[in-house]
């Protein structure tokens, strides 16, 4: 039995409308910050984490948008090779949720119908302005064969577990 594990290394993107909580997500799984503010242009190309996953070792490159979102259009450069996609909506948002749906139609029709997507109700921290149900989201992500959660990038709630589960069924594509 082999006692080295496999090193994998993935791309993975971020996609949601903006002010969801994208940037927030990332910073708060790579570098452990959160901050109130709002900054669109925030990181030209990506984030790395690495971690174990199932005597794997997995590498994730993690690509945050700087503000492309707003044109809803994806840049080549942005989606191509990606491994997996967190497609992030705001709970308190029913706009933002519209959009996670478009972005999913749009992300499917550029990298096929196999790429592991979680979608992330973000924000679960401010459940009492909640306008998405937990339920309908699962039954939607589950319709399109998409992993669901949601999180709290503010009380890092849920943020670790998301990436792990995508690590996992990207490890399940390869
Ligand atoms: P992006 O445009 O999707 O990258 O969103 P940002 O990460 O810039 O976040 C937009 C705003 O939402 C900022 O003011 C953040 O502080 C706030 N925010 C992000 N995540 C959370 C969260 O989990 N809970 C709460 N209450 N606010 C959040
Ligand atoms: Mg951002």
């Amino acid at each position: 039995m082999s006692a080295t594990p496999d090193k994998f290394t993935f791309k993975v993107v971020l996609l949601g409308e903006g002010c969801v909580g994208k940037t927030s997500l990332v910073l708060q799984y790579c570098k452990s910050q959160f901050r109130d503010s709002h900054d669109v242009t925030l990181q030209a190309s990506f984030l790395t984490k690495r971690f174990n996953l199932k005597n794997n070792r997995v590498e994730l490159h993690i690509w945050d948008t700087a503000g492309q979102e707003r044109f809803h259009a994806l840049v080549p450069m942005y989606y191509r090779d990606a491994g997996g996609v967190v497609l992030v909506y705001d709970i308190t948002d029913p706009v933002s949720y519209q959009r996670m749906q478009n972005w999913l139609m749009q992300i499917r029709s550029l990298l096929g119908p196999k790429v592991p997507i979680i979608i992330v109700g973000n924000k679960s921290d401010l459940d009492r302005n909640r306008k998405i149900s937990k339920e309908d989201a699962q039954s939607y992500a589950t319709a399109n064969s998409a992993l669901f959660t949601e999180a709290s990038a503010k009380m890092n709630s849920g943020v670790e577990q998301l990436f792990v589960s995508l690590a996992g069924a990207m490890l399940k594509a390869e």
